[in-house]
């Protein structure tokens, strides 16, 4: 593996220099890039951690945690959860609106249910600009969603992909039921189904579906699989607890 970062994944995608203009900012080469670039580049970095991005992302779900757990509780008024979630905001970092309507230069990705209650920038308490996100009921491996991964990797220079299971997951509740489902959505629990096991529960079916799912990332993209393999990139299954608000590692 003797080729650039850059140059092994844009040639793997073929991809030209257009993606610059279409906001993939970490496409730049470093030599070329001018003055107004290091400096757009700086502005897009400065809510990026200084070191493991996993460990950033944690982090930031310990922040969050501490914060549902506060505001939860029939006794609390939507006026308690309110100020109890905003007061996550002022130790948040904010990107500047500015460079962000510039480029982007996001330093995780995550791949996670459609549900209403697993948002990735509440969980991870980050802000606009900072996580690249793909959603769809299941947290499945869908074509789409693969393909914007490979787009983040190779374009956004993304070093994280994390594939996010949640409590209570109702496209694995649908895959294990006998319930009639449309076309579409038959197909959309058919990765889940395939990842189920006689006997495990609800919750170990989540979980097994968020480890197949990140196997299925690298086994269905030869772009993922050569960056994971080049250590570019890591894949990591998780799993939210909505009670409790904190992230598993899986
Ligand atoms: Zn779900």
């Amino acid at each position: 593996m003797t080729l650039p970062r850059r140059a092994l994944l844009r040639q793997a995608l073929g991809l030209g220099g257009a993606a610059l203009a279409a906001g993939g900012l970490g496409a730049a080469p470093a030599a070329a890039a001018g003055a107004a670039d290091r400096t757009l580049r700086q502005a897009l970095s400065a809510c990026r951690p200084a070191g493991d991005p996993l460990e950033g992302l944690l982090a930031g779900n310990r922040r969050f945690a501490a914060a549902w757990a506060a505001s939860s509780g029939a006794d609390r008024t939507a006026t308690d959860r309110s100020q109890a979630m905003a007061a996550l905001w002022p130790g948040t970092c904010q990107l500047d609106p500015g460079a962000l309507a510039q480029g982007q230069r996001p330093w995780a990705a995550v791949l996670a249910c459609a549900d209403a209650r697993v948002a990735p920038e509440w969980v991870f308490d980050v802000g606009p600009g900072e996580l690249f996100e793909v959603r769809s009921a299941g947290n499945t491996a869908f074509d789409a969603g693969i393909a914007s991964l490979e787009y983040a990797v190779a374009e956004l220079a993304v070093p994280l992909i994390v594939v996010m299971g949640h409590q209570g997951c109702g496209a694995v509740t649908a895959a294990r039921s006998d319930t009639t489902l449309t076309p579409l959505l038959q197909a959309l629990v058919a990765p889940i189904r395939a990842s189920l096991v006689p006997g495990d529960d609800l919750g170990q079916a989540v979980q097994r579906n968020a480890r197949q799912t990140a196997r299925l990332l690298g086994e269905r993209s030869e772009l993922l699989r050569r960056a994971v393999a080049a250590r570019q990139l890591a894949i990591q299954p998780v799993h939210f607890d909505l009670a409790t608000g904190l992230i598993t590692l899986i």
